[in-house]
């Protein structure tokens, strides 16, 4: 097994599959844009192994479950739409529910499981260019996207090497929920928090997860958070359907006296991975709700936002979507 590096992946045509190629110390990551890339031979796995039956739970309703703990636990080869369409994720996290059904199409999202979301890679298209310059594709290569057009690339976290973003719509919710993915491999089990899984592209933007190289995503579970009912996903793209978030937002809120009492946020299309705005939730921490403290808080997470030319605009759109979003939910109340 060493020198391989396993993934859960799905093709379109919807087998879920275990991804392995040799490596020689190169980490790949599956995803449901696996069959993609090895039609533009940017992907070439030595094998495709179908691991849609590994899992015992199943790939609908069957697969969420309760936990004792009143968080839920949803298998990784659970379809989107099974996740989006569940009483209780619709119920307890909206923002999941939303954030999935603003993904894809409705017939992606009937073949898309809960594992490959985790694993999608970037659509930057000098990644799926081979004429271009991509550190992803070829480490030491240079990235076309910095000084090319950018528009759909990161404000936050890049680096000189990358300035990718990471496509999911779902994986922004969980960032909010503080969502654990369980995992298992030779060495055993463990879990890693979601916004440990994901990575920022420092100097080895080929890198994507925390994923080792044995290793299956198996579960994903959901922590209980009862403010959650009151939870929102906005996103904005350039058409209503099917396209990828210039900026998104997950966000849950809750009041109480006109204080916020508890408040999550994470951003979606603006970084390598799921963006978590820890400094923007501290600033709120016990302010009066309002868009006074809203803009605020968007001003203090994007402070050390950075554009490439194209993508400038992301900087003050993301910073509306923000105030947008929780001024929705300020209105919605919150749990009192
Ligand atoms: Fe490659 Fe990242 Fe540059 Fe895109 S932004 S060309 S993925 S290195």
């Amino acid at each position: 097994m060493k020198n391989f590096a396993y993934s859960r992946a799905e093709t379109v045509e919807g087998a879920v599959s275990l991804f392995s190629q040799h490596t020689n110390s190169k980490f790949l990551g599956g995803g449901t844009n696996l069959v993609d890339l090895m039609r533009e031979n940017i992907e070439q796995p030595d094998a495709l192994i179908d691991v849609t039956r590994l899992s015992p739970a199943g790939i609908g309703d069957a697969g969420i479950a309760e936990l004792a703990d009143g968080g839920i636990s949803i298998a990784a080869a659970v379809r989107n739409s099974a996740v989006a369409n569940h009483h209780l994720v619709r119920e307890r996290y909206p923002l999941l529910s939303q954030a999935i059904l603003f993904g894809a199409s409705g017939q992606i999202r009937n073949m898309a499981t809960t594992g490959g979301n985790l694993m999608q890679r970037t659509r930057c298209y000098y990644f799926y260019d081979q004429a271009a310059r991509c550190n992803k594709r070829m480490p030491g290569a240079g990235c076309d996207a910095i000084g090319g057009f950018n528009r759909m690339h990161a404000i936050l976290g890049a680096s000189d090497r990358c300035i990718a973003t990471h496509p999911s719509d779902m994986c922004v919710a969980l960032a909010a929920l503080d969502a654990m993915v369980h995992v298992e491999g030779a060495g055993g089990k463990r879990s890693i928090a979601i916004n440990a899984f994901h990575r920022l592209p420092g100097d080895t933007p080929h890198l994507e997860t925390s994923l080792g190289p044995d290793e299956l995503i198996t579960a994903i579970h959901l922590p209980p958070l009862a403010f959650a009912k009151n939870s929102r996903y906005r996103k904005v793209r350039d058409r209503a359907s099917y396209a990828f978030a210039l900026v998104s937002v997950a966000a849950a809120l809750q009041v109480e006296d006109g204080a916020i009492r508890n408040v999550r946020l994470a951003l979606g299309g603006v970084a390598h991975k799921p963006w978590r705005a820890y400094t923007a939730e501290k600033t709120m921490a016990g302010a009066k709700a309002g868009r006074e403290t809203f803009q605020r808080a968007a001003e203090a997470e994007l402070s050390e936002a950075r554009g490439y030319g194209y993508n400038d605009f992301k900087i003050e759109l993301a910073k509306r979507t923000i105030v947008g979003a929780l001024s929705e939910l300020a209105e919605a109340g919150g749990i009192r």
